[in-house]
């Protein structure tokens, strides 16, 4: 028996599949749904500020500030082999957010990369077991992938 509990944040983001047969390989941007499902027991700890709780919402949303929206939030996700979009984007200077990643940044690889960033920062101090079960990407109202090891 487990208890779950999800939080998400969002972030406007660029990216573009370069190998896509249609619209996908051009630079375009989502309203991504970044997703955590944190998985374990409740805290039983008597007069704690978590007692009740797998963990305080606004922890988990503290990380995914941290380690998802600080870092692709008005920023353009790019494959690190992609180089037509690295140089157009280099075009721009330092000043433009350019985030380069190991993958082609697809929905399902981004959950992948997002549960990898949050983590190893779900952690309790009181004992409970606690883990990140999933990781949920948003791309658009009707496409959601998930990660889930
Ligand atoms: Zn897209």
């Amino acid at each position: 028996m487990t208890t779950s509990i999800r939080r998400w944040v969002e972030t406007d983001t660029g990216h573009r599949v370069p190998n896509h047969k249609s619209k996908c390989k051009h630079f375009h941007g989502h309203r991504y749904r970044w997703e955590a499902e944190v998985e374990g027991d409740v805290v039983t700890e008597s007069g704690t500020s978590e007692e009740g709780m797998l963990i305080d919402f606004s922890d988990i949303s503290k990380i995914l500030n941290e380690h998802i929206h600080d870092i692709v939030d008005h920023a353009f996700v790019v494959y690190e082999l992609d180089d037509v979009a690295k140089n157009a984007l280099s075009e721009m200077g330092d000043e433009h957010r350019t985030v380069l990643v190991p993958f082609i940044p697809t929905a399902e690889n981004l959950a992948k990369w997002a549960y990898e960033q949050v983590s190893p920062h779900i952690k309790t101090a009181y004992g409970n077991s606690l883990r990140l079960a999933a990781f949920h990407v948003r791309e658009t109202p009707k496409s959601w992938a998930t990660w889930r090891p």
